[in-house]
């Protein structure tokens, strides 16, 4: 079988992997970029330090079968993510939590928020902030307007370029309060950095003998015939938009370097409620690169625009699974063109999300 992978990120490279060393097939991989790992991507810059182009990228998941099989191709580092965000002028860690209440709060006025807090709920649990204001408590409806006031609204106002009367209310009564004093972003069993960074990481997933690798060359440019075709590219752009453009946000990455050896106490800092970017992420920190310098960027969320950027998060709403469906109704119709990856299902995975999704394709064509 010839097999044709479009896309040269971690979903199309795991993809090629399975079929290469499993099935023991020819694979050709092709990426528009001038780099494999797509949204993943990082490099080492002229002062050594690995730089994210797209944005931090931490790995975690629960998820044996994924962790087992990255493992092959790194090692990985055993760092924890911590979020902190700047509210009320104090540096504090989100998701809210104990520690927070104790940041932001007078003391006397955080304890009796916990004690009451305690009496209600288990040590340990997320509780979404739309519980909270349910309870006939002046604090508690407090800490619950205080948190989507000062963490969501603002926030999530800038990474979506939205106002607040169009959020889905679905996703505001989701934001939570973490009881706990665990200050980690992430809870999952697996974290951490492949050493080496996720290009190489990605690398090592595409070095088979089976899998060639073409670069800087688009899906359009592809004369020869294939087999099969594993296609991790947008789905709207495969069918030429002929439904409309599934929308996408965006975001625009300053990057500033400075004479010194750290910028922030942590890899990403959080600005809710000001400035227009939403995060500056110090790149330094997530395999402790050593230099005098440092490099971080700050982060502006925008619209996607074919041609001007990339695109980063699929709009959640009706109307775009609607569209999308369309397109998933007319892939049926194709024989031997399977979609995948986050810009194929036109859908958010993490990474790990990513490389499950593709195993458990490769597991559908075996049975
Ligand atoms: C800002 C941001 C931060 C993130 N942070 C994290 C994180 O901390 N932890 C985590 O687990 N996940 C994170 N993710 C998610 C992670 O980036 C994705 O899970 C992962 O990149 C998905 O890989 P993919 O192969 O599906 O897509 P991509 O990485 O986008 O790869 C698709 C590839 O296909 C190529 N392509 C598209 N069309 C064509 C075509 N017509 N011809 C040829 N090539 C084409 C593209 O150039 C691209 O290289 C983050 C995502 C974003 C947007």
């Amino acid at each position: 079988m010839k097999n044709l992978v479009v896309g040269a990120g971690l979903s199309g490279s795991v993809i090629a992997n399975l079929l290469a060393s499993r099935l023991n097939e020819n694979v050709l991989v092709i990426d528009t970029k001038n780099h494999v790992a797509g949204n993943c991507y990082d490099y080492r810059d002229n002062n050594g330090i690995m730089v994210h182009k797209y944005g931090s990228h931490i790995f975690h998941t629960n998820n044996e079968k994924v962790w087992s099989f990255v493992r092959k191709f790194a090692d990985f580092n055993q760092y924890m993510h911590r979020v902190f965000a700047i509210i009320d002028g104090n540096e504090t860690t989100i998701p809210f939590n104990f520690n927070t209440l104790y940041a932001v709060f007078p003391p006397v006025f955080a304890k009796r928020l916990e004690k009451k807090l305690l009496e209600q709920f288990e040590y340990n649990q997320k509780i979404p902030i739309l519980e909270l204001q349910k309870y006939d408590d002046t604090d508690l409806k407090f800490l619950a307007n205080y948190i989507y006031e000062k963490v969501f609204l603002h926030y999530t106002t800038k990474q979506w370029g939205l106002k607040p009367d169009e959020f889905d209310s679905a996703v505001t009564a989701r934001v939570p309060v973490y009881l706990s004093k665990d200050d980690r972003y992430f809870q999952d069993k697996y974290q951490g950095i492949p050493l080496g960074g996720y290009t190489k990481l990605v690398e090592n997933i595409l070095n088979h003998p089976n899998i060639e690798l073409r670069l800087n060359m688009d899906f359009k440019d592809v004369e020869e015939h294939f087999d099969r075709v594993f296609y991790t590219g947008a789905i709207d752009e495969y069918f030429d938009y002929k439904f409309g453009a599934l929308p996408y946000r965006s975001a625009r990455f300053t990057f500033e370097e400075y004479n010194r050896e750290y910028y922030q106490h942590n890899s990403v800092v959080n600005y809710p409620c000001n400035y227009d970017f939403t995060r500056i992420h110090e790149y330094k920190y997530y395999l402790n690169d050593k230099s005098e310098k440092t490099v971080i960027a700050k982060e502006y969320p925008e619209a996607f625009e074919v041609g001007k950027n990339e695109r980063f998060y699929p709009v959640p709403s009706d109307e775009n699974i609607t569209l999308y469906n369309r397109y998933l109704e007319e892939a049926k119709n194709l024989e031997n063109v399977y979609f995948l990856g986050r810009l194929g299902d036109y859908r958010y995975y993490n990474m790990d999300k990513s490389i499950q999704r593709a195993i458990e394709l490769f597991d559908t064509l075996v049975v």
